[in-house]
């Protein structure tokens, strides 16, 4: 299989079919250039199985935008559901992009896409749903959240790049390694995608085994701004911030000011030149439990 911006390495011996990708939102450099290093640390170094590895969006990483089309009318990890990948010559360069990508994602077998927020953030991981599914790759990392949309807040067919291997049988999970800027959280976020390499017996050597439980959460509410202009208040900068149920979370471009409808902690607060009416601005979350 042969795919534009995507390098495919083949181990030794037998194994699982694996894809790393970085720059699925082209405006987080971090996940391609830990792309690069693991390309770089595998050309001297055993494994087993199959990688494909590289930049989820090239014409977006390339001009540093989150998506390839213009600012808010798409989103490539959100348009792997059967409407996009049908659409027989999709005009939409991010479906084009997940119409090239699709074919690859459904002989996966273990998914890592890397993201980075646009806010400061502890590193998460993210999937559709059932935790348990996911396990063994996020056991093997030190990230103590983890997220996942059991609602459908973000659609009834979840068009991520990790739902799309899940519906085919592989594990998907997206890494959100923290801040977009954030240098010394990348390292971090690579030494946990080694260690779910080694974990899943793709790398040689045994994984660290981490002890702590992670915490399951899942998205409660999504606020939308109503002008293109939004400003969070400072309270609520950082991702995980606690949110109280009537808290004011910031101003419209309006005046008017949004407020929290329930308790929880607040996440994904989009970066001021992408917000647009109408749009998703931030997404709150509550704890269902210990991930197992
Ligand atoms: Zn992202």
């Amino acid at each position: 299989m042969t795919i534009p911006f995507i390098t495919k390495l083949t181990g030794l011996s037998p194994g699982p079919i694996v894809t790393v990708l970085g720059a699925t939102h082209g405006d987080e450099p971090g996940g391609a250039l830990l792309v690069e290093q693991l390309l770089h640390d595998l050309s001297d170094q055993q494994f087993s199985g199959i990688l494909y590895t590289g930049i989820g969006n090239p014409i977006a990483y390339k001009q540093g935008t989150r998506s390839a089309d213009v600012p808010g009318l798409t989103n490539l990890n959100r348009v792997f559901t059967q409407t996009y990948l049908d659409q027989p010559s999709p005009h939409l360069l991010d479906v084009q992009r997940a119409q090239e990508l699709a074919p690859l994602l459904r002989t996966t077998d273990y998914l890592i896409d890397l993201h980075a927020t646009s806010h400061p953030s502890e590193p998460f991981i993210c999937f559709g749903k059932d935790p348990l599914h996911h396990l063994p790759l996020y056991k093997h990392t030190r990230v103590h959240s983890i997220l996942t949309d059991p609602n459908h807040f973000m659609g009834s067919e979840l068009g991520t790049t990790d739902a799309y291997v899940d519906r085919h049988s592989g594990i998907g999970i997206c890494y959100e390694t923290g801040q977009w800027s954030n240098q010394e959280q990348c390292r971090f976020a690579y030494e946990d995608l080694l260690n779910m390499l080694r974990g899943i017996g793709f790398l040689s050597g045994n994984a660290t085994p981490y002890k702590q439980t992670q915490i399951v959460y899942c998205i409660t509410h999504q606020g939308r701004s109503k002008t293109d202009v939004f400003t969070f208040n400072a309270a609520v900068l950082d991702n995980w911030s606690p949110v109280k149920q009537g808290q004011v979370i910031g101003v419209h471009g309006d005046g008017s000011p949004e407020v929290s409808p329930v308790q929880g902690a607040i996440i994904f607060q989009s970066r001021s030149e992408h917000v647009r009416a109408g749009q998703t601005i931030y997404s709150l979350v509550s704890t269902t439990g210990n991930a197992i």
